[in-house]
């Protein structure tokens, strides 16, 4: 088992555990013992999280599965997105547009980003491109935040002439997404999701450069290399305390990156 201690000293991380291991009704005495949480499929977390259970402290954020189910997981709302923040310090924009799905009811953590930051931004759905295009049009926006799919339509809406004044995107990938696109010269910063909202793993400026797979982990998550897999387990209360996932195949290696991370993960598989 292979633990990223990035930020955490094994016992600061045991204690993070336990703070928040009453979620499995587990007591957990040993790093160790984390093993005994079960890794979470699909259906796992739908029987789990849907409908909302009742648990004081917590929001309930709406999230949509890869089979199209919806579920509802408990958040504590820290108004924080950390691999967004990095984004926005590295590029420093002059504006940035957020095209974000309806339903993910991230609009309202960007927002709360962008006045955090000090950002001229706002945010507008994919269902209206030339909506899209005009704002990016009269703020001059040069960052987008998108997921994948939005990204590469908006590209093929309106060619990448449209998109010129666009230096970088910020792009929110999910786990059926992995594949690298297209950037057209700019530079793609990918923010992996499992839930959306929550960054499991993200680009610096270095391996957005790379235009790869590769990927700096969260911190907020321990990591594990199991056979060919690599697991994450959340130790943070975002997205909800000790879910174990598994993530990917992939190769997990302690490398130095110019940004300082000291970890980075290449996807080899789904
Ligand atoms: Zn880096």
């Amino acid at each position: 088992m292979l633990f990223v201690t990035e930020k955490l000293s094994q016992d600061q991380i045991l204690s993070a555990v336990q703070k928040t291991a009453s979620f499995w009704k587990k007591e957990i005495s040993a790093l160790e013992e984390l093993e005994a949480c079960p890794v979470l499929s699909e259906e796992a977390l739908f029987k789990r999280f849907s409908p909302p259970p009742q648990q004081s402290g917590l929001h309930h954020m709406p999230a949509v599965l890869n089979s199209g189910k919806y579920i509802f997981m408990p958040v504590a709302w820290s108004g924080s997105w950390r691999a967004l923040e990095n984004t926005l310090a590295e590029r420093a924009p002059h504006a940035t547009l957020g095209i974000l799905p309806t339903l993910s009811q991230m609009d309202s953590l960007v927002m709360s980003v962008f006045h955090k930051k000090r950002i001229l931004g706002t945010v507008t759905s994919p269902g209206n491109p030339a909506l899209a295009f005009e704002i990016i049009k009269q703020l001059q926006v040069d960052l987008i935040i998108a997921t994948s799919n939005t990204a590469v339509a908006l590209t093929a809406y309106r060619g990448p002439a449209g998109m010129a004044s666009v230096r970088a995107v910020h792009m929110l990938v999910g786990p059926e997404d992995f594949n690298t696109r297209t950037s057209h010269g700019r530079s793609v910063f990918k923010d992996f999701h499992i839930l959306p909202g929550v960054s499991v793993a993200w680009q610096c400026s270095a391996l957005a450069e790379e235009k790869g797979d590769r990927f700096h982990p969260s911190p907020d998550f321990l990591w594990e290399a199991v056979g060919e897999h690599i697991l994450a387990t959340s130790i943070d209360v975002r997205p909800a305390p000790l879910l174990r996932m598994r993530v990917c195949q992939g190769l997990l290696e302690q490398s130095s990156c110019p940004c300082g991370a000291e970890f980075i993960f290449s996807i080899h598989g789904k």
